[in-house]
């Protein structure tokens, strides 16, 4: 309860001035997005942000795909063992069972058991220097 009035009174209330230039649902989602990182409030509890209609908060995979267009940033996910022995890429690409474990990749409804998620380390970089903050930061920190 603590969280949730934290975010409607902080991030609804004190405008970002930085943020007049973005439509107001985005501006809402990315609001959302730094709440959600800031608490480490897991996907769970980023969905349920959404059953309070006050907030206007778009959906969490409206978000995601939001920061996807907004950055550039390109989730990719691979099919993972339920018991994360090997991802289902490059020569297990084709695999239906683990290899290691022989447990099926597959539930009855042939969607993965397991998957793993990343955003591919070259785009974060490209992005995080993007930010003049970030180069002065790094300047700053690379000097003798
Ligand atoms: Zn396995």
């Amino acid at each position: 309860m603590v969280c949730f009035s934290y975010l409607i009174h902080n991030y609804s209330t004190n405008p970002h001035p930085e943020d007049n230039a973005l439509p107001p649902d985005v501006v809402r989602a990315l609001r959302s997005v730094a709440f959600s990182l800031k608490y480490s409030l897991c996907r769970e509890g980023q969905e349920e942000l959404g059953d309070w209609p006050e907030l206007e908060l778009p959906s969490v995979y409206r978000r995601e795909k939001l920061l996807e267009d907004l950055s550039g940033l390109k989730e990719v996910v691979y099919h993972c063992c339920i018991n994360t022995c090997v991802l289902f890429t490059g020569e297990y690409e084709e695999y239906n069972e683990c290899p290691i474990c022989q447990e099926p990749r597959r539930d009855n409804r042939k969607r993965p058991r397991n998957v793993f998620r990343y955003l591919p380390l070259i785009p974060r970089l490209q992005l995080l220097f993007r930010s003049p903050k970030m180069i002065e930061k790094t300047a700053i920190s690379s000097k003798p």
